[in-house]
């Protein structure tokens, strides 16, 4: 079997969040070069307020701080550039939560498994293409053609399930 790969990590504790931030938007400034989009200042700074930790964050809280940096911030200044940076990749919709999260690999194919802990509330993403694969075949068998595979799971991580 292939080795799953995490796209997206929990925090697994105390660490230098700074770094993991500043990865994510290098990572974006990266995508949006090659795809030849502009990451401006608002979408940077959306994207940046998606990463303030690995939890998920509503839409609402990112306007919430967005509005006292800047006067001009407005409900659609937000959703466009989440929508922005959903269509790049940069970061995926927790469906369950209505929630989004920064993805750790921009760029990958339309599918993903998250992993959810219900205890301290962060998500982590895995990449497992054997998994996309097995759920298509078995889809198959009854007829059912899929688009879009999105896979949602809840549990507790290794940092929660070890101090229980
Ligand atoms: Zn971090
Ligand atoms: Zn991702
Ligand atoms: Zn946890």
């Amino acid at each position: 079997m292939a080795q799953t790969k995490l796209l997206r990590e929990f925090s697994r504790g105390k660490h230098r969040h700074s770094v993991c931030i500043d990865e994510a938007l290098a990572a974006a400034e990266q995508t949006c070069k090659e795809g030849g989009h502009r990451l401006t200042p608002v979408r940077r700074r959306v994207l940046e307020l998606v990463w303030a930790g690995h939890g998920p964050v509503k839409a609402y809280d990112v306007l919430d701080i967005l509005r006292n940096e800047r006067s001009s911030a407005a409900p659609p200044t937000v959703y466009r550039a989440l929508a922005f940076l959903l269509a790049q990749g940069l970061v995926h919709k927790i469906e369950s939560l209505n929630a989004y999260v920064g993805c750790g690999k921009p760029g990958h194919p339309d599918s993903g498994q998250f992993l959810i802990c219900s205890d301290c509330g962060e998500v982590a993403e895995l990449d497992d293409p054997e998994l996309v694969r097995l759920v298509e075949e078995k889809a198959l068998q009854v007829g059912f053609s899929i688009h879009d595979q999105i896979v949602e799971i809840v549990g507790r991580c290794q940092q929660c399930t070890s101090s229980h």
